[in-house]
């Protein structure tokens, strides 16, 4: 079987194919930086990361874009109320989010554009709106006609009718329809402004994301993926604005994740029930918050409870202790070592089951994770080998060692798209040994600290090393210090 994608354009599980073989271009909507990100955020920006992993797995090629919004009323509200500017607060909050998502294993994108450094860009792309008609300008701002895309409402399927209500919520007299949408926003006394064409102004958040992914990815793109809140009308703009200006299909598949939820819904800023990933990763480990954000399936919704961390805790707990019992057949029988196939001629049936669990497991995450990423499926495949695992090793039936080392390899190999291994006590052995001296020093200016009662340094020394994943705890003989994930 071969990947397939749920593509909320077609509503249909599609076979996988990009357009150019064994490249795939992917794009997905980054944060608005007014503020650190929750982890309904998160869900989303690690889908993202799991759906390239698992490209990359399968041999693609993938270059990934996510965008910063960093210029909107949010922002421009906020800035206002904190008493700096907006750039200040997008660069503070963009560099936040940078931290956040790297505490949680989420690894780069290929290039993080920001809308402020995108408005040449964006002027030309309404400039070429406005040259085939799809666009008119009053007062210093441009709308788009949304009456020039006749497919416009494909991905959303919603009625005209639909549309019309939806959009007189928000009544501008000034426009032609009430379903058109601006593109540029003429400068309001006070804002932060650009030179246009049209005047002074700033650019609407739609074609901040045609522009960036035309720009960083070409006309068309393969993979476009968001938040399901950017169905209606975020992305049906962005297609309408793309597609109208280059006659060609903007993205090829459409992946849209579903909400986060806490008591039933949705979590959300202007709800009011968030909790900011860094406070979460304060209390767990990376692996447990993303062990948790994708037991589900992406497309369903997921209910935040203190129970379910608890629960991925657990779980976590149980492949660390596997993995870690696994370990040292590892080191002592290295890949290569000697061939699987060598082994299973002439072994037990404990051991025979082993390596055919192990098989299947394989299959079963790449089978699961093929069918439109279905992490949920894909966890429990490692698990099921996990309790093969234990209950091989605690049998006194012998399984060969190079079993259990081959166990660790396929089984570290796996977790690792998922970004649920660290492997820190296996990788970090050297850095410890490097950085022991250091964090000494460290340690004994945080103990003058403390003796002085100088509190705020000694929390601040605790904390500047969580943040670079090294805990530090009190005992009553003293400070010691680990690497945590
Ligand atoms: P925002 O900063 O609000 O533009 O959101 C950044 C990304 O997070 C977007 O792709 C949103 O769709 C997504 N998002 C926002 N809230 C949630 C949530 N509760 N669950 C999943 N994704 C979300
Ligand atoms: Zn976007």
């Amino acid at each position: 079987m071969g990947l397939k994608i749920y593509n909320t354009l077609s509503r249909d599980l599609e076979n996988f194919s990009p357009l150019n073989e064994g490249h795939v271009s992917m794009y997905s909507c980054g944060p608005t930086v007014y503020d650190y990100i929750h982890i309904g955020n998160a869900r989303t920006a690690l889908i993202t990361d799991i759906i390239r992993r698992h490209l990359e797995f399968r041999g693609y090629t993938v270059k990934l874009v996510q965008n910063l919004t960093d210029i909107d009323d949010k922002i421009i509200a906020r800035a206002q109320t904190l008493g700096i500017s907006s750039g200040q607060l997008a660069q503070t909050n963009g560099q936040a989010y940078f931290e956040d998502t790297q505490r949680l294993g989420i690894q780069p994108a290929d290039v993080h554009p920001k809308a402020t450094e995108h408005i040449p860009e964006m002027i030309d792309l309404i400039k070429t709106l406005i040259d085939k008609g799809a666009a008119y300008v009053i007062d210093g701002s441009v709308y788009y006609r949304v009456n020039s895309f006749n497919e416009y409402g494909k991905l959303s399927r919603r009625k005209p009718e639909d549309l019309l209500a939806g959009a007189r919520v928000e009544v501008d007299e000034r426009k032609e329809d009430p379903r058109d949408f601006d593109m540029w926003k003429a400068a309001k006394p006070g804002e932060p402004s650009w030179e246009s064409p049209w005047g002074p102004g700033r650019p609407g958040w739609h074609i901040e994301c045609s522009s960036m992914a035309m720009k960083h990815l070409g006309e068309t793109i393969d993979i476009h993926a968001g938040g399901e809140d950017l169905l209606f009308p975020h992305h049906e703009n962005e297609i309408a604005q793309s597609e109208l200006a280059t006659g060609k299909p903007f993205a090829r598949y459409w992946v849209h994740v579903a909400f986060l939820k806490i008591d039933g819904k949705r979590m959300g800023k202007s709800e009011e029930n968030f909790i900011f990933l860094r406070e979460a990763l304060d209390r767990y480990p990376a692996e447990v918050i993303r062990h948790f954000l994708i037991s589900a399936h992406y497309r369903h919704p997921l209910d935040y409870s203190l129970e379910s961390l608890q629960k991925s805790e657990s779980a976590l707990n149980r492949l660390n202790n596997c993995l870690e019992a696994l370990q040292k057949y590892n080191d002592e029988a290295p890949e290569g070592s000697e061939t699987d196939d060598a082994i299973s001629s002439n072994s037990s049936e404990t051991n025979t089951n082993l390596l055919s669990a192990i098989q299947n497991m394989q299959k079963r995450f790449t089978d699961a994770m093929d069918n439109d990423f279905n992490s949920a499926q894909a966890v429990g495949s490692i698990f099921t080998l996990v309790s093969q695992v234990n209950k091989s090793i605690a049998s006194s039936n012998g399984v060969l060692p190079h079993t259990l080392a081959s166990a660790f390899r396929k089984l570290t190999e796996i977790c690792e798209v998922l970004g649920i291994y660290a492997n820190n006590d296996h990788n970090s052995d050297k850095t410890a040994e490097n950085l022991d001296p250091l964090i000494e020093l460290l340690l004994e200016i945080r103990q003058d600290a403390r003796n002085q009662k100088d509190w705020d340094t000694s929390d601040k020394i605790r904390d500047r090393l969580k943040q670079l994943n090294i805990e530090i705890k009190d005992t009553r003989e003293g400070s010691t210090w680990k690497f945590i994930s």
